[in-house]
């Protein structure tokens, strides 16, 4: 794909790239100058069903391969990832507004969960081979699952993918999957790279709206795991639209992750972190660092280095120059969603401490925002915001810390600051987050796992769990008479 002029998408079914069956297309703008920068089809149910039809068809072939064989297909595209990793940064940092070093991060975070899940396929472990009752040998089978289906967020657009396609064909899964409207480009490069080393109708790409393409893929019977990362509104549709077929659902929804900074933290640090905690990708992040409370004899000193830390940041249209350190937000409807949610903040009495407007004439780029004195109730303290935006607030002491930490529907990730080891220890065991980082905020990796309690969703992405999860348990009985 040429990253200078409007690309054609197409979507992947059977191995053959196609046009959708609608006939219809839609516009994809790069976030930061307004421009269109591709066509993506408009899928519909018959693309959904053919999609389907094709991985159901590919499920028993793919499903009957050795872990070995499976593993070998994945090394050899995530070496096709790394061959194509400067077109992919390019396309993704334009499809999704990222600095260019914070897409080719990413990209290259793609091939590492490539070859860490082509080597878990090939090491499962399970509970003994044996008698446990008499006359009678008992064992466990790891099998597929069948045919999945995987929906995609627009903030990581090829890392979500990855996430998502990794476990499911290590598992021996076939899979229809569908990037967000916004950012399909590439997820779609992707699956033409797949399409070189993968069966045909192992995967399949379609591209278009929740409704009708994430909802038909959702409802249709065939499709036995359904797998989105997106908002909690659209998990719970999912939820719901899940219980007719009675298909598995793995959700990685939002979050609201609290930083408890703690008297004794060292500031110069938890500044650092928050940096890129709470606004890497322009706080587009579900674990964004955006709730920040701190205890009164830091709480001062925070805000004094927090602001002009934030002040300094280099804003620009991502690839205009390389030390660009944050980009604008997807789109339009999300610059609005984040400047309501200040100008909200401020009518409920909360302080804009920096930041708080949209920046330039095009793009859509929104200061990084700090806003103090937000009650513990009120909506910018609660919600997700996504957007480059943390409060702070001062709370009595540690334990109110740790109760207003806790005190979200939300659940995916939290950090706390501290040079005690003990307190640090006392602080994993009592927030209620899928991931607790220590003088630190943000940092994942192919083999630990990453997932939420609560409203956060349920199930894992990354490590051996996620894998576990895109496997079916099967006890096999064997009379010995
Ligand atoms: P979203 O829920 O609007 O959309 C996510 C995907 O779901 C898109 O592909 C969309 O087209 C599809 N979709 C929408 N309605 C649907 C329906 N009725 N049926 C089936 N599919 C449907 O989310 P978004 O705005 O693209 O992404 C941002 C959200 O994702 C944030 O809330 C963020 O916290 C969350 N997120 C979570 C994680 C995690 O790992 N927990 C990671 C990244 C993003």
């Amino acid at each position: 794909m040429s990253t200078t002029e409007v690309i054609t998408l197409k979507n992947l079914v059977d191995g053959e790239l196609v046009d959708a069956t609608t006939g219809e297309y839609e516009d994809v703008l790069d976030p930061a100058t307004e421009e269109v920068i591709a066509r993506m089809p408009l899928g519909g149910p018959e693309d959904v069903t053919r999609a389907v039809d094709a991985a159901s068809r590919a499920a028993r072939a793919w499903g009957r391969t050795t872990p070995g064989e499976r593993a070998l297909a994945m090394l050899k595209l995530a070496d096709l990832l790394d061959q194509n990793a400067d077109e992919l940064t390019d396309l993704e940092s334009r499809d999704a507004g990222k600095p260019r070093a914070a897409a080719a991060e990413e990209v290259a975070s793609c091939s590492d969960h490539l070859r860490f899940f082509a080597g878990a396929a090939r090491t499962l472990t399970g509970q003994a081979t044996g008698e446990y009752t008499e006359g009678y040998t008992s064992m466990i089978r790891r099998e597929p699952i069948g045919v999945v289906g995987q929906i995609t967020p627009w903030n990581y657009p090829l890392a979500m993918a990855m996430w998502k396609i990794g476990p499911a064909l290590a598992g021996g899964n076939t899979i229809v999957l569908k990037p967000s409207e916004l950012t399909p480009l590439t997820t779609i490069r992707l699956a033409e790279l797949a399409n070189e080393v993968l069966p045909k109708g192992v995967l399949n790409v379609i591209t278009g709206h929740g409704v009708p393409v994430g909802s038909g893929i959702v409802t249709d019977p065939r499709v036995r795991l359904i797998s989105l990362t997106g908002s909690v509104g659209t998990g719970k549709k999912i939820a719901a639209a899940a219980a007719e077929t009675l298909a598995i659902t793995h959700l990685e929804l939002g979050g609201k992750a609290p930083v408890v900074v703690l008297d004794d933290a060292d500031v110069e640090k938890v500044v650092e972190g928050l940096m890129v905690g709470g606004l890497y990708n322009a706080g587009q992040d579900c674990t964004a660092a955006c709730r920040i409370i701190a205890t009164p004899g830091v709480h001062d000193r925070l805000v004094a280095a927090l602001v002009p830390a934030m002040e300094a940041l280099k804003i620009g249209e991502p690839l205009s120059a390389d030390d660009i350190e944050l980009g604008p937000v997807i789109s339009a409807a999300q610059r609005e969603r984040v400047l309501g949610f200040v100008q909200r903040a401020k009518d409920a009495g909360a302080q804009v401490l920096t930041g708080g407007e949209a920046v330039g004439e095009r793009g859509y780029f929104v200061q990084p925002t700090l806003i103090g004195g937000a009650a513990q109730d009120s909506e910018i303290v609660q919600r997700e915001v996504f957007g480059p935006l943390m409060t702070i607030q001062q709370a009595a002491d540690a334990e109110q810390a740790l109760e207003w930490a806790n005190d979200t529907v939300y659940g995916l990730a939290a950090s706390v600051w501290t040079r005690d080891v003990g307190t640090s220890m006392r602080f994993a065991r009592e927030l209620h987050f899928g991931c607790v980082w220590v003088n630190e905020h943000m940092p994942y990796m192919s083999e630990m796992p990453h997932g939420g309690f609560g409203e956060s969703g349920h199930g894992k992405d990354l490590s051996v769990y996620s894998l576990e999860e895109y496997t079916r348990i099967k006890h096999v009985m064997v009379n010995l008479t």
